[in-house]
């Protein structure tokens, strides 16, 4: 038995167990009614050999139904511009108010995510990098995933491609890949930029595609974008290039806010209000940048639930497991138990 199968076990049928004791109600029931949950999305698919990796990124369409309407009956709905709006000016809140986000504008949130959202008549926030918006160029680490999944390499050699990893092959047999994948991921989050992607060039040229397996994830290009906002979704920005922050100049970080912004400004002919921090890397610097270039608030991953004093711009998330109602009431409390209302005064 195999770590990861044990926690999908407990998840299918420990939860439920536990949620129809109302365990998990009771500790939900404590949260201060002036809350304020913000939840992240990734992706939101139909099949799923999208997710070859169970990365974390992909919630199903029938789980993410589940969860709206769920949050549709315990919390207050509430979207992110609004809320902002409200706290700047000393307003409170409706309670328990929860918003509702997604990052890196992947197609499969305007083709199967935006009309479950409507059916709900809930708002949501949508943080989209701009770099090669209409060249059906795929996330960098998409790129990863994807080569890694069509390979019949068996092993993976990180000093010959350039990982920052220790020197010993990785394996890709069917128990470990998922383990490699993120290792690797992790390994190149460390990089520049640039180098980053180089290494990412030698990895395809070294481990062609030899497995039929999902597509690579593909993004939304401007047009369903501008669809987007159109329809009432809140349009954020979210860098240029998706790199760490905190491994760039000063000077770069401040463009890759500006131009976002003023990118997707130009495109929604509205103004751009909100800041995801990619992949959630921020520090002091990030942060002044990202109140300097104009933005009202800036989301980060920090794991948590906000309260009307948390900082606007490292507001804190709650990743959306792809779970049942039962499974995301047991995320939501291990999250509150850990840590508490962000922020909290
Ligand atoms: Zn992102």
């Amino acid at each position: 038995m195999f770590a990861s199968q044990v926690k999908s076990l407990l998840k299918q049928f420990a939860s439920p167990v536990l949620d129809g004791l109302g365990i998990y109600d009771r500790q939900l029931r404590k949260m201060p009614a002036s809350s304020w949950t913000i939840v992240m999305y990734h992706r939101v698919i139909d099949d799923a050999a999208a997710d070859p990796f169970e990365l974390g990124m992909c919630v199903t369409r029938r789980h993410f139904r589940e969860q709206l309407a769920y949050f549709r009956r315990r919390f207050s709905p509430i979207g992110m511009s609004e809320a902002v709006r409200r706290l700047a000016r000393g307003e409170p809140l409706p309670d328990r108010a929860l918003s509702i986000t997604f990052d890196d504008g992947y197609l499969d949130n305007y083709t199967v995510a935006l009309p479950v959202l409507k059916s709900f008549e809930m708002d949501a926030a949508l943080f989209v990098p701009t770099g090669g918006l209409d060249d059906d160029t795929p996330l960098w680490w998409d790129r990863v995933i994807h080569t890694l999944d069509a390979t019949g390499e068996e092993l993976l050699l990180p000093a010959e491609l350039g990982i920052p990893l220790s020197g010993e092959p990785l394996s890709l047999g069917p128990w470990k890949r998922a383990e490699t994948v993120t290792r690797v991921l992790d390994a190149l989050w460390t990089l520049p930029h640039d180098t980053m992607l180089e290494v990412l060039a030698r990895m395809e040229r070294a481990m062609p595609a030899v497995r039929r397996v999902a597509p690579v994830a593909r993004r939304m290009d401007s047009r369903q974008v501008l669809a987007m906002h159109q329809a009432g979704i809140e349009i954020g920005a979210h860098s240029v290039r998706h790199s760490n922050l905190n491994l760039e100049t000063p000077a770069v970080v401040r463009r890759e806010m500006q131009t976002s912004r003023q990118v997707l400004e130009t495109l929604c002919d509205a103004p751009i209000k909100g800041f995801a921090y990619p992949a959630g890397w921020k520090n002091a610097d990030t942060e002044a940048a990202a109140r300097e270039s104009g933005f009202d608030y800036a989301v980060s991953t920090i794991s948590g639930v906000n309260h009307p004093n948390s900082d606007i711009f490292t507001l804190a998330r709650v990743g959306m497991p792809d779970t049942s109602v039962a499974d995301l009431k047991r995320a939501l409390v291990s999250v509150i138990q850990r840590t508490g209302t962000h922020g909290k005064s």
